[in-house]
């Protein structure tokens, strides 16, 4: 674990009875461990001419866009919907109960560009696998992911591809 793990709290029974929840916002308030943390989520693609990092609403908007700048790429918000003018491409992906939705604009990410994906945590894998389909619609060509905390548990990496890599930096 990098030292920086000290600082996520964990809040059991938070949304609901029986979840525990990683908290960075301790994380984020402090300043040189939330630079460390970019540095940690960067360093794989450092040499990899990134183009462009798309963020997932919401936390991932505040990791994505700290290393879009590291990395001298754009960044793209993925968002919930309703929340980015038209027109916009989506793709959904199932929650324990009903559905729900990312979104891009049209044009934010080009054909063929390279792009990386980012968010807080990865849990049963649905957030990062419809992010990853919405990025195959608009023709992007997607370098790999990185995620900040992986819940081993929940197996999201199961439903991720083998071949793209996928970055995670700590581990509960
Ligand atoms: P998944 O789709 O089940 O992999 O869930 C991942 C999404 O849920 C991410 O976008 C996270 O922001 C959010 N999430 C799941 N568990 C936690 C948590 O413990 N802390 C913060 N966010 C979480």
């Amino acid at each position: 674990m990098t030292e920086f793990a000290s600082l996520i709290r964990a809040v059991p029974d938070f949304p609901k009875p029986g979840v525990t929840f990683r908290d960075i916002t301790p994380l984020l308030a402090d300043g040189s461990a939330f630079a460390r943390c970019i540095d940690a989520l960067v360093e794989p693609w450092l040499d990899s001419d990134v183009q462009a990092v798309c963020g997932v609403e919401s936390r991932g908007f505040i990791f994505a866009a700290a290393m879009a700048q590291k990395l001298g790429a754009g960044f793209v918000p993925l968002r919930k919907p309703g929340k980015l003018p038209p027109p916009v491409m989506y793709a959904d992906y199932q929650l324990e109960y009903g559905t729900d939705r990312l979104e891009a604009r049209v044009g934010t990410v080009r054909h063929g560009e390279r792009v990386l994906l980012v968010d807080d945590v990865l849990a049963t894998g649905g957030t990062l696998g419809a992010a990853r389909n919405l990025l195959g619609q608009l023709g992007a060509e997607l370098v790999g992911a990185s995620v900040v905390i992986e819940l081993l548990a929940l197996q999201g990496r199961a439903l991720w591809p083998r071949d793209i890599p996928l970055h995670t930096v700590l581990h509960y």
